[in-house]
C-alpha cells in the first residue's frame, strides 16, 4: 500500500496525520502527511518504493476510520460511478490473486462538503454491493472490508482494511441512542465512552449495579445521570448545582468541594472527571488516585484548547502512567461527541 487514509473530526487533521506518521514510523514507514484543515481526513503517503501499513483504528486516538488506499478515482461519470469502481476492485483482486473482501462500506468525511455526500453514499450502497457480488468481488470467506470514500460527487478513494481493524459504521461514527432526560449535552460523551471504549464482557464485569463512583466536576449532572442509569451510586463533586431530577434518583450525594482536593473515605470502583482544567493537571490528579488505590478504574476527559494537541495528549498519557506507577491498560480516543478534547479510560492491567 502506498497511502493510509484516516477520517477524523474536522479541525484535527493535523493531529490525525501526525499520529499516522508516528505509527508508520514505528514500523519503518517513511513518507509524508497530507492533512488539509477542514477536510476531516488525513493521509500518510509512503515515499517512493516505500510501504505504509495501516494501523488498526482502535490503536489510534484521533482517527475514526482507517483504510489502506489502493485506487483514486476522479472525474467519475455521475451517470455510472459503479463500472470504474468494479474495474479498480477487479484489478486489485487480480494483483492479490484472490478476493479477500467480505463486505463493502461507502462513506464520506465528516466535513461540511463531506456530509453533503452522505445521501449519495447511502443511495449507492445497495447497487454497489449487488454489482460486486455479481462480479464475484465479494466473498463469504473474506477477512477484509472494502471501503469507498467519496470526497466529491465525482471522486472517490478505494481502500481496504482487515475487518476488525477498521469500523463497520460509515465514517467510523457509532450509532448511539438518543438520551432523553439528560441534564446536559455532556452526558452523550460518557454514554458513548461506556458504549465504545469497553467490550461487552468488560462492561458486564466493570460496570455493575451497586458499584460506587466519584464524578469530579459533575454539575449540572450529565455524567452522574448516565452512571445512575447503570444503577451506580455517585458522589458528585462540584460547587455548582446539580439538576433536581438527578438528585431525585436517590443514588447521588452532592459534595460542594474542590475536585483537586477531595478524596473518598474508601476505594470507589470508578473515578470519572470532566473538569475544564489544564490536561496535564488532570492527568496528574487521576494518576494520584490510581497510585493510592482510591479508585479501581478511571474515565476522564483531557481538554485540548492549545496548539500541539497531539504532543500534549501523549505527554498527559505518559504523566498518567508515571504518576499511577502501576501497569495500566490505557485507552485514549477522540470520541464522536468529543470536541476540543479526548477521552481516556484507565484500567489496571489484568495479570
Ligand atoms: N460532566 C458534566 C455533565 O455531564 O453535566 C459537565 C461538567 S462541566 C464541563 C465542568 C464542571 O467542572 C463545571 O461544573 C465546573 O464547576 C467544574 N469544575 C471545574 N473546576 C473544578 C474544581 N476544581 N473542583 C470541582 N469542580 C470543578
Amino acid at each position: 500500500t502506498h497511502a493510509v487514509l484516516a477520517l477524523c473530526r474536522a479541525g484535527f487533521e493535523g493531529e490525525c496525520g501526525q499520529e499516522l506518521a508516528d505509527l508508520a514510523g514505528r514500523t519503518g514507514g517513511v513518507g509524508y502527511v497530507r492533512a488539509r484543515n477542514g477536510t476531516a481526513m488525513a493521509e500518510f503517503v509512503a515515499s517512493e518504493d516505500g510501504k505504509a501499513s495501516a494501523p488498526a483504528v482502535e490503536s489510534t486516538i484521533f482517527a475514526r476510520q482507517v483504510v489502506s488506499v489502493f485506487a483514486r478515482l476522479t472525474a467519475l461519470d455521475v451517470g455510472d460511478r459503479i463500472s470504474p469502481m468494479l474495474a479498480a476492485v477487479r484489478a486489485r483482486a487480480d494483483e492479490a490473486g484472490r478476493v479477500p473482501w467480505r463486505e463493502v462500506l461507502i462513506e464520506s468525511p465528516d466535513s461540511d462538503g463531506g456530509r453533503e455526500l452522505a445521501p449519495l453514499c447511502r443511495r449507492l450502497a445497495g447497487p454497489l454491493d449487488q454489482a460486486l457480488l455479481r462480479a464475484g468481488l465479494l466473498s463469504r470467506t473474506g477477512t477484509r472490508r472494502l471501503h469507498v470514500v467519496f470526497t466529491a460527487t465525482d471522486a472517490a478513494m478505494l481502500g481496504e482494511h482487515t475487518s476488525d481493524a477498521s469500523r463497520p459504521a460509515a465514517g467510523g461514527i457509532p450509532r448511539l441512542r438518543r438520551l432523553s432526560g439528560a441534564p446536559s449535552r455532556s452526558a452523550a460523551k460518557l454514554d458513548e465512552a461506556l458504549a465504545v471504549m469497553m467490550d461487552a464482557d468488560e462492561r458486564q464485569r466493570l460496570l455493575q449495579p451497586g458499584m460506587r463512583a466519584v464524578d469530579l466536576g459533575a454539575a449540572p449532572g450529565g455524567w452522574t445521570w448516565v452512571l445512575t442509569r447503570h444503577h451506580v451510586q455517585v458522589s458528585a463533586i462540584d460547587n455548582g448545582p446539580l439538576a433536581a431530577h438527578v438528585m431525585d434518583t436517590g443514588l447521588v450525594t452532592h459534595v460542594r468541594a474542590d475536585g483537586f482536593r477531595w478524596r473518598p473515605a474508601k476505594t470507589v470502583d470508578w473515578l470519572v472527571c470532566d473538569m475544564v482544567e489544564q490536561p496535564i493537571r488532570v492527568a496528574t490528579l487521576i494518576g494520584g488516585w490510581l497510585a493510592d488505590g482510591a479508585c479501581r478504574q478511571a474515565l476522564f476527559n483531557l481538554k485540548l484548547p492549545m496548539k500541539k494537541r497531539y504532543a500534549e495528549t501523549l505527554a498527559c498519557l505518559e504523566r498518567l502512567r508515571d504518576t499511577a506507577g502501576l501497569p495500566l491498560d490505557l485507552r485514549c480516543r477522540q470520541l464522536y461527541h468529543d470536541r476540543e478534547e479526548v477521552t481516556v479510560l484507565a484500567i489496571p492491567a489484568r495479570r
